[in-house]
């Protein structure tokens, strides 16, 4: 298929970045677009990252410290449908393994009665997103994805676990309070304007999101992923709805995951 080349241009308080993005010319689906919004999401972390660093604050995540892999961890309707075909696609016996970790997640969020309300993420407000994202990391529930405390899928991983960083101890991470992590600020979330597109243009401007360990059969009972439109029309979608506000604000469209439980 045809590509079309566009500019893209990000400007904030701290800095300013242009981007070369090339998107199909034809019908396209908004989760081909993923990994340039992946890319996107790492550009301005980056550049966060770098501006927070000129002000005394340096990134204390490393490799092997999964504490904010047993967080709620938001993703895009988007990227649940992604994430459904990334575990159908893995070899066996990692397949069943896999499997077996998001089905063991889903039988103790049914238990702990947080099931329901995890999937319906149109009521929450920054109040009941705080009481759920702290019922939920209480249970202890590992991501499914967290193997030896790393990442088994770090370069495609979700974008809300891309967004969130801290330079507070990373020992701090295991007993979250607002007072004890901070994490970068960033000046806006790739993540949230990508969840904005899932909502229908016809509805009050809102984000959708799924737990992601809630996100694979959440997938597979939703498999349409919407009409097909033309590539440049929707990365002009997805691009204003980066300057766009939430309404009502949530926590999660703060640029992170749930960091202060
Ligand atoms: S996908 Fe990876 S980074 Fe994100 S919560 Fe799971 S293990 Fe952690």
């Amino acid at each position: 298929m045809d590509r079309v080349a566009k500019e893209v241009a990000l400007t904030t308080s701290d800095w300013e970045m242009t981007f070369q993005v090339e998107v199909p010319a034809g019908p396209t689906r908004l989760r081909t677009l993923l990994p340039l919004v992946q890319s996107l999401t790492d550009a301005v972390v980056a550049a966060a990252e770098q501006a927070d660093l000129g002000k005394g604050h340096s990134i204390s995540c490393r490799k092997g410290c999964g504490a904010c892999c047993r967080q709620l961890v938001p993703v895009t309707q988007t990227e649940a449908r992604h994430l459904r075909d990334l575990v159908e696609a893995l070899p066996e016996p990692r397949r069943s393994q896999v499997r077996k970790r998001f089905a063991d997640a889903r039988q103790r969020l049914e238990e702990s009665g947080l099931f329901d309300r995890l999937l319906q993420s149109a009521a929450w407000t920054s109040a009941t997103f705080l009481e759920l994202a702290t019922a939920y990391f209480q249970l202890g529930l590992a991501c499914p994805f967290l193997e030896d405390e790393a990442c088994s899928i770090h370069p495609i991983r979700p974008l809300k676990c891309r967004e969130f960083l801290v330079t507070t101890p990373a020992e701090n991470c295991s007993r979250p309070t607002p007072q004890s992590v901070r994490s970068v600020p960033l000046p806006v979330s790739v993540a949230a304007a990508l969840a904005r597109l899932d909502v229908p243009s016809t509805a009050p401007c809102y984000e959708r999101w799924l737990p992601l360990t809630l996100a694979p059969d959440w997938a597979e009972q939703n498999p349409d992923e919407g009409c097909l439109r033309p590539g440049p029309e929707l990365l002009g979608d997805f691009l204003a709805q980066l300057k766009v506000t939430p309404s009502p604000p949530t926590p999660q469209g703060e640029g992170r995951k749930m960091s202060h439980v």
